[in-house]
C-alpha cells in the first residue's frame, strides 16, 4: 500500500521514538514542514516510503574511547558518527570535539549534512561524528593522544570509498594531522581518507578558508539578486573560530563593515569595524589562544562585552557562525529592530525555529546553513578528488571553482524558492533549499531501489 504520509503522522512517528533527541526533532521538522507536499505529490516518492527512510540514519555507529593522558591518568569518553544517507556517494562530514556532543547533535548535524552535501551537486552522501572530549587547556600531546586513540576504533569504519570525515568544531588541520597519522600508520595505506589535512600530505589549498569564503560568495549572490552589493553593508559575525573569521576576512575585502566578533564568553564590538589586518591576527591566533577576542581588545580593536551576544547591534547583515541554537526569537526581534535586512547562517543550525519564523515571517531574506555553509564540504569534495587523482590544484583555481559551487547553489534554492512562493512572492531560501536537496536525494533512492 502507498504510504500516504503526512508531515504530522512521519513527525509523531519520529517524536515518540526520539523524544529526548530534541536537536534531531528540531531539524527533521525544519526539513519535513517543507518536503512533505513535494512528496505527497509524488507516487514514486511515496511506493518507496522515502521520506520516513530519508530521516532516519542508515547506521550509527558508539564507541567508547578509553586513553591514557600524559600524566598517566586514564580518561574515558563517548563516541559516535553518524553515517546517515550514502545514496549520493560516500558518507561525508565532519568530526566535533565538544563537551556538549551527544547522539541528538550528531544525528541534527548528519542529517542536515544529507541536504547540505545534496545542493553542492558533487557526489557526497552525509554523515557526521565526534566527541564529548573537550580539548580546551588541555595539552598538545594530550590532544594527540586523544587522537589517537579515537582514531583506533573509528578507522574501521571509514575508508575513502566509504566514509570521510573532516574538521567541524575544535577539530582543525592539527587535530585531522593526529587523526590521519594513526589511520595511516594502522592501514599502512596514503589515502584521502579525512579532508582538511595539511597542505603537505594531501591537503587542499582553499580548504581551511572555504566555510568562510563561501558564505560570503552566497550573500553576494543574494545581495545580486537585490540589486545590491555588499560595499558599505554593516555586518554582524558570531563567532572567532574558522568559519567566522574567514567569513570577516571575505566580507572586508568586499568592502563590508564588520562590526563584531564572538565566543562562548562575550562579543568584541568595533563601531568603525575590524580591518583585515586584525583579522588575519586572530586567523594566525585563535588556535592558540585562549580567547582572541580579548587578546584583539588589548591590541586596541574594539570593545569588549562579557557574557553578551552581538545581536542587538545595529547592522545590514548578520551571520551567525557559532554554533547551534545561539540566534533566539528574542535576538530576531531585536535585529529586525536595529534594521537588519538579511540572515545568512555560517553555523549549521544557528537559529531557533522560532526566530528563523521571526525572519520569514518579517519578509527579510534568511538563508540556511545548509545552503550557505555548504562551501566547505564543497572544498572538502575537491580535496577527495584531487586525492584520487594524486594531484593538488592551485589555489586561485579552487577559489574560482568555490565561487561557481556557490552560485549554482544559490541559483538552485532561489528556483525552487521562486516555484513554490506564494501570492506574496517572498523567495523562502529555507524552503527552497530543503526542495531542492530532496528532490536530488529522493530520485537516488527511488533509483536505487529499496
Ligand atoms: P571553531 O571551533 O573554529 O569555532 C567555533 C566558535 O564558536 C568559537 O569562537 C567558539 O567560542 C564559538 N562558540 C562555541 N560554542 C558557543 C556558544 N555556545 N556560544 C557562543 N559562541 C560559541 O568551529 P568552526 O568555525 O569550524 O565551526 C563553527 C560552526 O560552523 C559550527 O556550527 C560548525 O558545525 C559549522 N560549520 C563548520 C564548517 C567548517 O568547515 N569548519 C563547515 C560547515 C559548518 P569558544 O572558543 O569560546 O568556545
Amino acid at each position: 500500500m502507498p504510504n500516504e504520509s503526512n508531515f504530522d503522522e512521519i513527525y509523531d512517528f519520529l517524536n515518540t521514538k526520539f523524544e529526548s533527541e530534541k536537536e534531531y526533532l528540531q531539524a527533521v521538522r525544519e526539513v519535513l514542514e517543507d518536503i512533505v507536499p513535494i512528496y505527497n505529490a509524488n507516487e514514486a516518492y511515496k511506493q518507496a516510503d522515502i521520506v520516513r527512510r530519508l530521516c532516519l540514519p542508515e547506521r550509527v555507529i558508539y564507541f567508547t574511547v578509553s586513553w591514557v593522558n600524559s600524566e598517566g591518568t586514564v580518561e574515558v569518553n563517548q563516541a559516535w558518527r553518524v553515517q546517515h544517507n550514502g545514496v549520493m556517494g560516500p558518507y561525508k562530514g565532519g568530526l566535533r570535539f565538544h563537551p556538549t556532543v551527544n547522539l541528538s547533535v550528531l544525528k541534527f548535524l548528519a542529517f542536515e549534512q544529507c541536504f547540505k552535501n545534496a545542493l553542492t551537486g558533487l557526489p557526497m552522501g552525509g554523515g557526521k561524528g565526534g566527541s564529548d572530549f573537550n580539548p580546551k587547556g588541555r595539552s598538545d600531546r594530550d590532544i594527540m593522544l586523544f587522537c589517537q586513540a579515537f582514531m583506533r576504533e573509528l578507522q574501521r569504519h571509514i575508508g575513502a570509498n566509504t566514509d570521510i570525515p573532516a574538521g567541524d568544531i575544535n577539530v582543525g588541520a592539527r587535530e585531522i594531522g593526529y587523526l590521519y597519522g594513526e589511520y595511516r600508520r594502522l592501514n599502512n595505506k596514503f589515502e584521502g581518507v579525512l579532508t582538511g589535512k595539511g597542505l603537505e600530505f594531501g591537503g587542499s589549498y582553499i580548504r581551511t578558508e572555504a566555510t568562510g569564503f563561501g558564505l560570503i560568495y552566497f550573500t553576494e549572490a543574494v545581495c545580486d539578486a537585490n540589486d545590491t552589493t555588499l560595499e558599505g553593508k554593516r555586518v554582524v559575525v558570531s563567532g572567532a573560530g574558522n568559519v567566522a573569521l574567514h567569513a570577516a576576512k571575505k566580507a572586508i575585502q568586499k568592502g563590508a563593515t564588520v562590526v563584531t566578533l564572538s565566543n562562548s564568553r562575550g562579543f568584541l564590538f568595533c563601531d568603525k569595524g575590524f580591518s583585515e589586518s586584525d583579522i588575519a591576527w586572530a586567523i594566525d591566533a585563535h588556535t592558540t589562544s585562549s580567547n582572541v577576542l580579548t587578546d584583539l581588545e588589548s591590541k586596541g580593536s574594539g570593545v569588549w562585552f562579557s557574557d553578551k551576544t552581538p545581536w542587538h547591534v545595529k547592522c545590514d547583515i548578520a551571520l551567525p557562525c557559532a554554533t547551534q541554537n545561539e540566534l533566539h526569537e528574542k535576538d530576531a526581534k531585536a535585529l529586525l529592530e536595529n534594521g537588519c535586512s538579511m540572515v545568512l547562517e555560517g553555523a549549521n543550525m544557528p537559529c531557533s525555529n522560532n526566530a528563523q519564523e521571526v525572519f520569514i515571517d518579517s519578509g527579510i531574506t534568511y538563508v540556511p546553513g545548509k545552503a550557505s555553509n555548504a562551501g566547505g564540504v564543497a572544498l572538502s569534495g575537491l580535496e577527495m578528488s584531487q586525492n584520487a587523482q594524486f594531484s593538488q590544484h592551485e589555489a586561485d583555481v579552487l577559489d574560482n571553482e568555490l565561487q561557481s559551487i556557490m552560485k549554482s547553489i544559490h541559483a538552485r534554492c532561489l528556483e525552487e524558492a521562486k516555484r513554490s512562493a506564494g501570492k506574496d512572492n517572498y523567495i523562502n531560501y529555507m524552503k527552497g533549499a530543503n526542495i531542492a536537496a530532496f528532490r536530488r536525494i529522493a530520485d537516488a533512492m527511488v533509483a536505487q531501489g529499496v
